[in-house]
């Protein structure tokens, strides 16, 4: 009897077609990576996935969080032979401490002398002739014991959910604006699990945003690494374009004018490193600048698609996942960002594209971007 880690997969992996190949490839290299370092086996039984590894808690943890994994057992393998998968039953039913159960069975190895169901059945018996306190309950039964008969046959009753989502690398790339807040390491996280590529950009007010606060940004790639397993994070200087805008142009239209420049800069970095879209953390009502107008005048400088995965979505659920992911309590610390130290009184809620790109036409637009792109600070493949 071994144990192994039974991995299974999306199921949006199998509606791929001719692609689904690719996917699966994608999605054993993503595996292959996470598990580097540690002395594993990657095995196939009819088409199933499993991972032999002594140290089966640090496996589980790292699979857990790979982008298209759906879900993993802790499985018992045994011959294909109707005595011992029984006798492991018997163990599992005992170990579960449950009352109730029921066997789910699946025959994928149709030589196997019985199908399915009279597996189930005979499976069924064996449990309850040894363990007399519990009986069968096929509706609601407090422990499912699943038996999967391939070459080898498979026996478990626990699951572990995983990340789901797609294979990381898969869905092209994305330039994701990363502030310290909570609201963009849960945008990229959710652009990543669908399999995009990410990249980050930071928009860094030195001296009026301190170190600390670039510092926390870092922290909060990395934590984001820990599910992409690489990034890049750019950071660039924007202080010398808060200063151009605040001297110039109207105080009620600062937060949109800066949020164009924002967006400028992120389109210029995703087409000067091949990046295909941009993504923010902005969810519809939440600031005034996160207005549907606010939105448009500030898509309108991009050139690419600007995604928002967060935009129907209330901040306490935002919050729920920040904390399902790890970068809430990074995301909490007390540190100032560049749209809050020069916030004013009265933001325009529903700007007008004509007089924002009027008012804003004093500035020396496109000399500020190249300079503050030649200015930045490059952590290619973030340590
Ligand atoms: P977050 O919690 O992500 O900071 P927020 O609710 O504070 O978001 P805003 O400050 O209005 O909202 O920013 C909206 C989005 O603009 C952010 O989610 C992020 O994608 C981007 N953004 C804001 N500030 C910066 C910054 N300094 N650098 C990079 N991107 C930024
Ligand atoms: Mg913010």
């Amino acid at each position: 009897m071994k144990k192994l880690l039974l991995v299974k997969y999306s199921p949006e992996i199998f509606l791929k077609g001719l692609n689904r190949s690719k996917f699966e490839k994608k999605l054993q290299n993503n595996i292959a990576s996470v598990l580097k370092g540690l002395d594993y086996n990657f095995i196939l039984d009819s088409g199933r996935w499993f991972i032999e590894c002594k140290n089966m808690e640090e496996a589980v943890s790292r699979v857990k969080k790979v982008f298209g994994v759906l879900e993993l057992c802790v499985v018992s393998q045994v011959e294909a032979d109707m005595e011992q998968i029984g006798k492991k039953a018997i163990q599992e039913m005992l170990e579960s401490g449950c009352k109730t159960f029921k066997i789910e069975s699946k025959r994928a190895n149709k030589s196997f002398p019985f199908n399915s169901m009279e597996v189930s059945r005979k499976i069924g018996a064996y449990v309850l002739n040894d363990v007399p306190e519990v009986s069968v309950d096929v509706h609601k039964p407090e422990c499912i014991i699943n038996v999967e008969i391939r070459e080898n046959a498979y026996i478990y009753s626990k699951k572990i959910k995983a990340a789901g989502g797609l294979p990381y690398g898969m869905n092209g790339s994305t330039m994701l604006m990363l502030s310290g807040g909570i609201d963009s390491p849960v945008a990229g996280y959710m652009m990543a699990r669908r399999g995009v590529e990410l990249n980050c950009v930071y928009y860094h007010s030195h001296p009026y945003t301190s170190e600390r606060a670039k510092e926390k940004v870092k922290d909060l790639a990395r934590l984001l690494k820990n599910y992409t397993g690489k990034i890049n994070l750019y950071v660039v200087p924007f202080t010398d374009i808060q200063m151009n805008i605040i001297d110039k142009c109207p105080e009620d239209e600062l937060t949109i004018i800066m949020r164009r420049f924002m967006m400028r800069i992120a389109c210029a970095l995703a087409e000067k490193f091949q990046i295909n879209s941009v993504t923010t953390g902005e969810s519809i009502g939440q600031v005034a600048s996160q207005t549907m107008e606010g939105l448009i005048v500030s898509d309108d400088v991009s050139d690419r698609p600007v995604f928002r995965p967060l935009i129907a979505m209330d901040k306490i659920d935002i919050m729920d996942i920040a904390r399902e992911i790890g970068t809430y309590d990074t995301s909490i610390l007390p540190y100032e960002d560049c749209c809050t130290i020069f916030v004013p009184k009265h933001p325009k809620t529903r700007p007008v594209l004509e007089h924002i790109i009027e008012n804003e036409s004093v500035l020396e637009i496109d000399r500020l971007v190249n300079e503050a792109i030649k200015n930045m600070e490059v952590y290619k493949n973030l340590m």
